[in-house]
């Protein structure tokens, strides 16, 4: 432990945030972080607990508390606090092969465990990552390692997610040959189109792909397994294949007028938008532009978030956003304690935004869409909503959000992005290599294992344990590239924390 009073000595500071009238005339990231100096202070705070809640990514109360990947925070804080960085960022690597990633858009599940975090302010963890991998590239430690030997075995890898690029990462450096294919113009799933650019810059994935490929990972983009390519050749061609194609099917709204025109699912809206940005700086206008329009997002979640902040950034009239739940509370409830994870309110950027610019949280809680409204010509122009309750449906004993008569209401909207949620897997890849889903329609695999009911098939990411998050992801494919690692040698070396 560098320094034992540093968490006495220090408040919690983290990256400023460029004020949000400012941060929405584009869409950059807008975090300003604290100077190297400042950041070390900020690694001294961690108190090398005997027992480090951060890395556990235990489950408690049915929900992950510390780092799925765990992270060895203590270990690199301590290296930060005292300006080791090379060391530091060897040290984080060795369990996250995407640092440049997570310390952009996790969640922080190890923050909310922070030994710390529970008698005051948590240790600045996220902003310590980033802080290491930014130093490693800015001082060349992150940089290509090229496979001094090659096993000669082949791997396909469907889908370049987090999960595959963890997957592909992993088994290049063990020394297979790895070809990864994704349908998609671009390289990163969701982390590229998905996950706005003000929250993850879409150079961050250039920059770690162009170290992927130099370390021999080969990159076929513009492929859609199942059609373009049969699965049936891909299985001839390479030893193991490793399924790692998302849960993008989302759930849809069912309400009359759903056919009405200016209704779109939340992915499709923010990925346009991405791409239109990327490709033309959003000059070839081909994307859902919610300029001059009431737009409501269904969905009170992170993705509606984002659809918020795209919204905002594109000069929408009104942004409302529907959420069926009830309003958390603003602190922890006395039955969630530290370190569950905290089930308490959370602004994110998007709302703030809204905040700032029409004075009021777009946030609508416990209310659904009952009726889509639409002109003669087919064009939405308004919804009717009406508030929920909790109430216990007497037959099973469960507690259902049920409709509270009387209190529909017509709002306005000429855009509405749907943002209610995941499905689960796309059925068509399952299908082209015969892949047996379970109840939930993810892959199904025997527990602690990645190995699909077919042959030299094997799954990972969202598309094995459904929609979540990309320290999952990332988690998910280092397990599974190890026990694939394992079926093709025997044994493995490869170390999945
Ligand atoms: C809008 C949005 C915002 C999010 N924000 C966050 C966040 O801030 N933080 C966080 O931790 N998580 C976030 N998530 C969740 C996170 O992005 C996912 O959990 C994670 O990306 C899952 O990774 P994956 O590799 O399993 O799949 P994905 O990232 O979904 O990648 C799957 C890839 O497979 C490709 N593919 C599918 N089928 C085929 C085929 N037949 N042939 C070839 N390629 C195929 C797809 O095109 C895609 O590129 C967000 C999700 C969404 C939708």
């Amino acid at each position: 432990m560098g320094k034992p009073t540093g968490f006495m000595e220090y408040d919690r500071i983290t990256a400023r945030s460029v004020e949000p009238k400012e941060r929405i005339k584009n869409y950059n990231e807008f975090h300003v972080f604290l100077s190297k100096e400042e950041q070390q202070k900020q690694a001294s705070r961690c108190m090398e607990c005997g027992v480090p809640f951060c890395q556990s990514g235990a489950t408690i109360a049915g929900m992950t508390s510390g780092c799925p990947l765990h992270n060895l925070v203590p270990e690199w804080n301590d290296l930060v606090y005292t300006g080791n960085w090379e060391q530091a960022y060897n040290r984080l690597h060795k369990t996250n092969n995407f640092p440049e990633f997570t310390s952009r858009v996790c969640p922080a599940l190890c923050e909310k465990a922070c030994t710390c975090g529970n008698w005051g302010d948590p240790v600045s963890v996220r902003d310590n990552e980033h802080g290491v991998i930014e130093t490693a590239y800015e001082r060349g430690y992150a940089k290509a390692r090229v496979p001094k030997v090659r096993t000669g075995k082949k791997v396909a890898i469907i889908g370049s997610g987090p999960s595959g690029l963890a997957a592909a990462d992993q088994l290049n450096q063990r020394g297979h040959l790895v070809t990864v294919f994704e349908r998609d113009d671009r390289v990163g799933g969701l982390l590229m189109y998905g996950i706005p650019n003000m929250k993850l810059e879409k150079h961050i994935i250039d920059r770690k792909i162009d170290i992927m490929k130099e370390e021999g990972v080969t990159f076929v983009t513009g492929c859609n397994v199942g059609t373009d390519k049969k699965a049936a050749d891909l299985l001839k061609e390479f030893d193991r294949v490793i399924l790692c194609c998302g849960a993008k099917n989302p759930r849809d709204i069912k309400a009359p007028g759903r056919d009405a025109k200016g209704i779109y699912f939340a992915v499709d809206y923010l990925s346009q938008t991405t791409k239109s940005l990327l490709d033309s700086g959003l000059k070839d206008g081909k994307f859902v532009n919610a300029k001059g329009k009431n737009v409501v997002i269904i969905g009170g979640g992170d993705t509606g978030n984002d659809c918020v902040g795209t919204a905002i950034r594109q000069g929408a009239k009104s942004v409302t956003q529907l959420e069926m739940m009830p309003c958390p509370p603003t602190e922890r409830a006395a039955n969630n304690p530290w370190p569950e994870w905290p089930k308490v309110l959370k602004t994110d950027y998007g709302q703030e935004e809204a905040i700032a610019m029409f004075g009021n949280d777009p946030r609508i809680y416990q209310t659904t869409v009952k009726e889509f409204h639409k002109d003669k010509n087919g064009n939405l122009n308004g919804l009717t909503i009406v508030s929920l309750e909790s109430k216990k449906d007497e037959a099973t004993g469960r507690m259902n959000m049920v409709e509270v008569a009387g209190s529909e209401k017509k709002i306005p909207a000429e855009l509405v992005l749907i943002a209610a949620g995941f499905l689960g897997t796309e059925n068509y890849i399952a299908k082209a290599f015969g892949v047996e889903l379970n109840q939930r329609t993810n892959v199904s695999t025997p527990a602690d294992s990645y190995a699909t009911s077919v042959k030299n098939v094997y799954t990972a990411g969202d598309m094995h344990r459904g929609q979540s998050l990309v320290v999952w992801a990332i988690r998910e494919g280092r397990e599974a590239a190890r026990e694939v690692d394992e079926s093709l040698m025997g044994y493995s070396y490869l170390s999945v924390q």
